[in-house]
C-alpha cells in the first residue's frame, strides 16, 4: 500500500466539499422549487379523506444532510394569518411571506421519522394566532433536525402532542 499523494488528498478533500462523497441520498428540492411558477400547494399536497395532506416526503433543509423528517400523507396543510417562527436574517431560511402555511402533525413526535426538540423556550412566546393543542399554552419547544440540529423548522408545546413544521423551511422528495 502506497501513501496517497498530495494531489490525491487534495482531490479527496475537494470532492468532499463539493458533495460527491456524501452517502447516497434521494434527490430533494427546496420549497422554492415548487413556488416559482405554479401553486406550491397543488404540488405538495394531496386530498385524503377531505384533508389536504403532504404528498411528498419531507427532508432536512440542509443540503447534504438528507435526514428524513416526515413520510408522505402525515402532515396536514394549515394556513395562519402571519409568520410564526422568528425571522433571522442570518439564518439559511427564506424570509416569511404569504402563504403562511405549516404541516400540522396532531399525533406528535411518533408520527415523525426523525425529529429533534429544543429545550422549552419561555423567552419566545408565539403569536396568538398560532395553532396550539395545549389549553393555557405550554412552553414552546422548537423542532430541529435530529441529525444536524438545523432549526427551528417548526414548533411544538411542552406537554402537548401536536407539532407544526414550516412548509418553507424543508426540502421535498418524491413518494416511493
Ligand atoms: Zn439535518
Amino acid at each position: 500500500m502506497s501513501q496517497p499523494t498530495q494531489a490525491e488528498i487534495f482531490a479527496a478533500l475537494s470532492a468532499q466539499s463539493s458533495g460527491s462523497f456524501k452517502r447516497s441520498q434521494p434527490p430533494t428540492q427546496p420549497y422554492t422549487a415548487f413556488d416559482s411558477d405554479s401553486n406550491p400547494k397543488d404540488q405538495l399536497t394531496t386530498s385524503q379523506n377531505g384533508k389536504i395532506m403532504n404528498s411528498k416526503r419531507i427532508y432536512c433543509p440542509r443540503e447534504g444532510c438528507g435526514s428524513v423528517i416526515l413520510l408522505d400523507g402525515i402532515g396536514e396543510w394549515v394556513e395562519v394569518e402571519g409568520s410564526i417562527l422568528p425571522d433571522d436574517p442570518t439564518s439559511p431560511f427564506p424570509s416569511s411571506s404569504s402563504p403562511h402555511a405549516y404541516w400540522s402533525i396532531p399525533s406528535g413526535p411518533f408520527a415523525f421519522e426523525n425529529i429533534g426538540f429544543s429545550r422549552p423556550d419561555i423567552s419566545n412566546p408565539l403569536p396568538a394566532f398560532t395553532p396550539k393543542d395545549v389549553p393555557g399554552q405550554g412552553k414552546v419547544k422548537w423542532l430541529i433536525c435530529a441529525e444536524c440540529d438545523l432549526g427551528p423548522l417548526g414548533w411544538s408545546y411542552e406537554g402537548g402532542k401536536g407539532a407544526w413544521l414550516d412548509i418553507k423551511r424543508l426540502r421535498y422528495g418524491e413518494k416511493k
